[in-house]
């Protein structure tokens, strides 16, 4: 593998070498072309004449059926098999035993390797058929590797070159166009073992303080010198660059005779085995982050660091990564995101989403299928990923992607407007925030203000709990940012599927209904007073909101209060000046508070329904279940009538009654929200364009009083989405 060969020699010695090893007659290489036929590249044995001549269709002769079946065929007879197909070109009549194992990658034909001899009777034993399928995955490799494609006739493409579809999770919408740029390039160490352990040790030496030093550049980046949300994870790498047993062992292995960068391999391999089966959560981030350092370190070693992050037009592939990889390449370049992993919950992904860029996540076999500058399309509103798309495909998105562009030219021309229903009803847009990353939207959008922003994300993406000063340092950056608007913080909703990977949760049966959010708060209220303290000290002299997410019964809402009095006083007796003016909210998500809102009301100054919770808990359904997610319909007349019944109380106590949940940004959603009486949403920043056109059209009495006679009738058990949809087609709103 390692000679300096020519392709079509190197495939002629390989088959050579196989033949020799395994004291056949025959070895024999086929590779699948684009058009589905076998292709002969090299024997070794068989008439040489041949190569590149003979051929055979997927599923025809014993060659053709391996490569359909991906399986091994073993055989004693070949020529009775009933697939045997003869080439007469190739002169294999004489031979009668057979063995054919698939040239796989990623589960994926590239080609057929073949071994096969004279003497009848012969079966090849299973460990031979185990050596070759080993030797073929080398193959697979050289295949991708590339350089196979010139040696055949003119115009023809290899398999490995042709279009490849994915149907992942859509994990953020957008569409982006752009080539591979593969996260972690192939990083193939071909030289293991060192000539001169001195020189190896100081090319070892070299690279660590290269890496460390850029480690300590990154860290002094402008937009991560401050409270930058991935400040934290830095730190880590920078700790674990340090981390002398790391050190010490790959010295070791230099010292034991590898290469540098086999030493980088062959540690991390061990501390991989080591930990794979490891799952605690936690863990498993810590490994992920020396994997990450490790690649970079290898990366030095071989001289490709920072391949493909200056790519424009670049679509990252990767099998996972954290959040602030994702943040060394340039912002205005990413167009797109391919996990092999991934959730909606991960790190990576909430910073993506933040930034804008499309994501799909759980493409099983992208990163194995892509190869650095593929043309690549990513739809992160159904997932899918078209790898190597024919023009059809390409032009279809190119289309879809200016179309896209120019409404977000609509949306962004509304941003100034007023945002008022066409009878004249002023109503609050606010968006959903919880990044540094994700202020710049607010102004973007022309929103109010933000209605929710979510706490949990800056503990989320760290991989230490934030200290005290860094999350004063956030709040006060977010209120710097919003100056005028009003920012609704909510304290920390961890639990349920927003694990902190360093803070110890116990397995729960139901974690969404388990020790989460507040309840886990006003049992360990360490945490939680913290939080308090540095929300007051950062609005110190201005004004600040607060809101306490799943409160389940008034009394909690009481205990969250009693701390806050706690903190408040704690300021003065430390001289700290107190906001001007705190209030405080409730987060309605538990059903329960529905049945107790005259006493709740009486106790706060707002609250605002998370009807992202409010649904699961309401139709007990997992939020993030796909098979149940979209059984029940969030306009069904009874969960829009426990929707009325808040707004109503709202009215009667001269509370303000929004809603932060996702629904608050599907435009017909956000038009039964106003026809229920809401006037005021908090939604995802790119909502607020498309909800604004809707409500601009709207006439909100006359929705109303449609609204108000479909749930006002008693036997109504259905959903309101027909009467909606109609509405908004008689008035022409767009929805
Ligand atoms: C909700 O539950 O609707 C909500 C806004 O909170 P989160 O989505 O963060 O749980
Ligand atoms: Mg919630």
């Amino acid at each position: 593998m390692i000679e300096p060969l020519e392709p079509q020699a190197r495939l002629d010695q390989i088959v050579k070498l196989i033949a020799k090893h395994m004291e056949t007659e025959v070895c024999s290489l086929y590779v699948l072309r684009a058009d589905g036929v076998l292709e002969l590249y090299a024997t070794e044995g068989l008439n040489p004449g041949s190569v590149h001549l003979a051929q055979l269709r997927l599923g025809e002769g014993l060659v053709g059926t391996i490569a359909a079946t991906a399986r091994p065929l073993n055989l004693s007879d070949a020529q009775n098999h009933p697939a045997f197909t003869y080439l007469p070109e190739t002169g294999e009549e004489v031979y009668a035993t057979f063995l054919g194992v698939p040239v796989l990658r990623a589960g994926r034909t590239l080609g057929v390797l073949v071994v096969q001899n004279k003497a009848a009777g012969r079966v090849y034993p299973e460990e031979e058929s185990e050596a070759l399928e080993t030797v073929a995955m080398v193959v697979a490799e050289m295949i991708a590797a590339g350089g196979l494609e010139g040696l055949s006739r003119p115009g023809v493409t290899l398999d490995l070159t042709r279009p490849v579809n994915f149907s992942g999770l859509a994990l953020c919408d957008g569409i982006g166009i752009g080539r591979v740029v593969l996260h972690e390039p192939r990083v193939i160490v071909s030289s293991l073992f060192n000539e001169d352990v001195e020189t190896e040790v100081s090319r070892l030496v070299q690279a660590l303080a290269i890496l460390r030093e850029s480690i300590e550049d990154m860290l002094a980046r402008r937009d991560v010198a401050d409270e930058g949300e991935h400040r934290a994870v830095l730190e880590t790498y920078r700790k674990f660059a340090q981390d002398r047993g790391w050190v010490r062992r790959l010295e070791e292995a230099v010292r034991n005779g590898l290469t540098a960068e086999a030493a980088v391999e062959k540690v991390q391999s061990d501390m991989r085995a080591r930990m794979m089966h490891l799952t605690d959560p936690y863990i498993r981030e810590r490994l992920h982050d020396f994997d990450d350092l490790a690649n970079r370190l290898l990366r030095q070693l071989i001289g490709q660091d920072g391949v493909g992050k200056d790519a424009t037009d670049a679509v990252v592939v990767a099998r996972n990564m954290g959040a602030a990889e994702l943040l060394d390449y340039h912002r205005g370049q990413i167009r797109g995101l391919v996990l092999e992993e991934g959730a909606a919950t991960s790190h990576v992904v909430i910073v993506a989403r933040a930034l804008g860029i499309p994501v799909a996540g759980q493409v099983k076999g992208a990163v194995s299928m892509s190869e650095n500058g593929d043309p690549i399309v990513v739809d992160g509103e159904t997932g899918d990923v078209h790898l190597r798309p024919p023009p059809e495909v390409h032009s279809l998105f190119a289309d879809k992607l200016r179309f896209r562009a120019e409404r977000q030219q609509r949306y962004r021309s509304l941003r100034d407007v007023a945002s008022r229903t066409r009878d004249g009803l002023s109503i609050g847009l606010q968006v959903n925030a919880g990044l540094l990353v994700d202020l710049p939207q607010l102004v973007e959008s022309g929103a109010g203000g933000i209605g929710l922003f979510r706490t949990e994300l800056q503990f989320m993406v760290a991989s230490t709990m934030p200290r005290a000063g860094d999350q004063e340092r956030l709040y006060r950056a977010v209120l710097d940012s919003a100056g005028e608007r009003p920012v609704t913080f909510r304290t920390l909703d961890v639990g349920g599927d927003k694990l902190l990977p360093y803070l110890a949760h116990g397995a729960e049966e139901n974690p969404a209904l388990g020790y989460r959010a507040m309840r886990l708060a006003l049992d360990r209220p360490g945490l939680l007073r913290t939080q308090l303290r540095a929300l007051l000290k950062a609005a110190s002299g201005g004004r600040l909101r607060i809101m306490f997410p799943m409160i389940t019964d008034v009394a909690e809402l009481k205990a969250a209060r009693g701390f806050l009095q706690r903190e408040l006083e704690h300021l003065d007796r430390f001289g700290y000046p107190r906001p001007v003016d705190v209030k405080v909210g409730a987060m309605l998500e538990v059903p329960s508070l529905i049945f107790q809102l005259d006493p709740l009301m009486q106790d706060l100054d707002f609250v605002s329904i998370g009807s992202n919770d409010l649904f699961q808990f309401f139709f007990a359904v997992d939020r993030g279940n796909a098979n149940v997610a979209t059984r029940y319909d969030d306009l069904s007349a009874p969960f829009l009538r426990a929707l009325r019944t808040v707004v109503r109380a709202g009215e009667r106590h001269k509370v303000p009654v929004s809603l932060c949940g996702e629904m608050a940004g599907r435009p017909l959603s956000a038009m039964a929200l106003i026809g229920l009486g809401f006037r005021d949403i908090s939604m995802a920043p790119p909502s607020i364009g498309p909800v604004k056109s809707m409500l601009l059209a709207l006439d909100a009495g006359a929705l109303a009083d449609e609204l108000r006679a479909f749930l006002d009738d008693p036997q109504q058990a259905g959903s309101a989405r027909p009467l909606l949809r109609d509405f908004a087609e008689r008035h022409r709103i767009p929805y």
